[in-house]
């Protein structure tokens, strides 16, 4: 049985229904236990649970270094491509927004990551639209080969495959799968997106199980928080991490914490997540999955980020460019203008295309980036917090 069958009757709806009802001695009760369920998750996220933040982020740091050490995981986006064919409501590369978009090519693809390798990173994903002619499953495969004898960790964070599809991937080099759900509402996962294959909500929640039948070794996966409450994205996204530890239990799982942020299109949030609720969350995933990595990106700000590192934080990614050639400006003479998904010439000259300060390519970003710093700073930020930043943790020949 996939997910989507234990998704659908997932008692969602009663454990959000009873949350603002939750009282402190229900906490409490939840907090004594020393292995939690579903419905303690529900408890800990709950309002009256962000009275016990202190208690909460006690327990969590404990677990966090009782199980993983003082050490932080560092990881670089590497965008291939912003052409995609779906339109996502909050999504800055969608197929219907007048951006300036470009495919790298296998040598500007090498350019970008000798970049990040010199900074340091050995773990990269590479993040690419959804667009099966400019991102063609041999595009991808001839990616991961030109990278995987100088990257250890290559993960993937492209549109969903076949299993059949994904093993030539795995056989080049690639050894994670990263994938948002975005929304696990399904009226607003119908809403957002609105054109596409992406449309489909149950491929894309069978996407982890997919990806692990064809041997990837991390899975990675989230809602987007912003679109649906965020009590019901964790709570579902809970239970799609339960059933992923049970059912693919040879993967090593990650969960991200990620919100909206702006983008091109300059969608807004449906809903609101404060700091403080996603400090609470990050405790309550953490109380409920001791072993699982937490992911935090560089949408959220350098002092929050700070604040969250100790809390359960063991994956970050640092000094991020969310644009195609956003690290060395490979691929930028390349740029051209789409309109509803067809490619227009560009008008000479027209300023609001003109080289920017501080950007080394034109091409249109996913979403802005809150944490600027440089991946140095980020690892020294991680040392003087008294944790160890980890570049590398994995080596092929550990497979051998
Ligand atoms: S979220 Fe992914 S699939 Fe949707 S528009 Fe953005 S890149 Fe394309």
């Amino acid at each position: 049985m996939s997910f989507v069958a234990e998704f659908n009757s997932l008692p969602v709806q009663t454990l959000l229904r009873r949350s603002p009802d939750i009282t402190a001695d229900a906490v409490r009760r939840s907090l004594a236990k020393s292995k939690s369920s579903l419905t303690d998750f529900a408890h800990l996220i709950s309002p009256a649970a962000s009275e016990f933040l202190e208690i909460l982020s006690q327990r969590s740091r404990q677990l966090t270094q009782q199980r993983f050490g003082r050490v932080i995981r560092l990881f670089a986006p590497l965008y291939l491509s912003n052409e995609c064919v779906n339109n996502c409501l909050y999504c800055g590369f969608s197929r219907d927004n007048p951006i300036l978009r470009v495919t790298l090519s296998l040598d500007e693809v090498k350019q970008e990551a000798d970049a990040l390798r010199e900074q340091g990173f050995r773990n990269i994903l590479l993040v690419a639209g959804e667009h099966p002619k400019f991102v063609s499953n041999d595009y991808l495969r001839d990616c991961i080969a030109a990278l995987h004898p100088d990257w250890p960790g290559i993960s993937l964070e492209v549109g969903p495959l076949e299993t059949a599809d994904y093993r030539p991937l795995v056989t080049a080099g690639a050894d994670g799968l990263v994938v948002y759900q975005e929304t696990y509402d399904r009226g607003v996962y119908a809403e957002m997106h609105t054109a596409g294959p992406k449309r489909n909500f149950d491929w894309r929640l069978e996407t982890p199980e997919r990806a692990y039948a064809a041997g990837f070794r991390r899975l990675g996966i989230s809602p987007l928080y912003g679109l649906a409450d965020w009590r019901y994205e964790a709570i579902c996204a809970a239970a799609h991490a339960d059933y992923l530890l049970r059912n693919c239990w040879k993967a090593a799982l990650t969960i991200s914490l990620a919100r909206l942020r702006p983008c091109a299109g300059e969608f807004q949030p449906l809903t609101r997540m404060s700091d403080r609720d996603l400090a609470q969350l990050v405790c309550a995933f953490r109380i409920l999955f001791p072993d699982v990595g937490l992911v935090l990106s560089t949408r959220e700000s350098p002092g929050l980020r700070d604040v969250l590192i100790p809390l359960g934080i063991t994956l970050m990614s640092a000094g991020s460019h969310t644009e195609p050639g956003g690290y060395t400006g490979a691929g930028r003479e390349k740029l051209h203008q789409t309109v509803r998904g067809r490619i227009v010439e560009l008008a000479s000259g027209a300023s609001e295309w003109a080289p920017q300060p501080n950007r080394v390519t034109n091409a249109t970003g996913q979403f802005e980036i809150a944490d600027e710093r440089s991946a140095g700073e980020v690892a020294d930020l991680i040392r003087r917090l008294g944790y160890e930043p980890v570049w590398k943790d994995w080596d092929a020949a550990l497979t051998a």
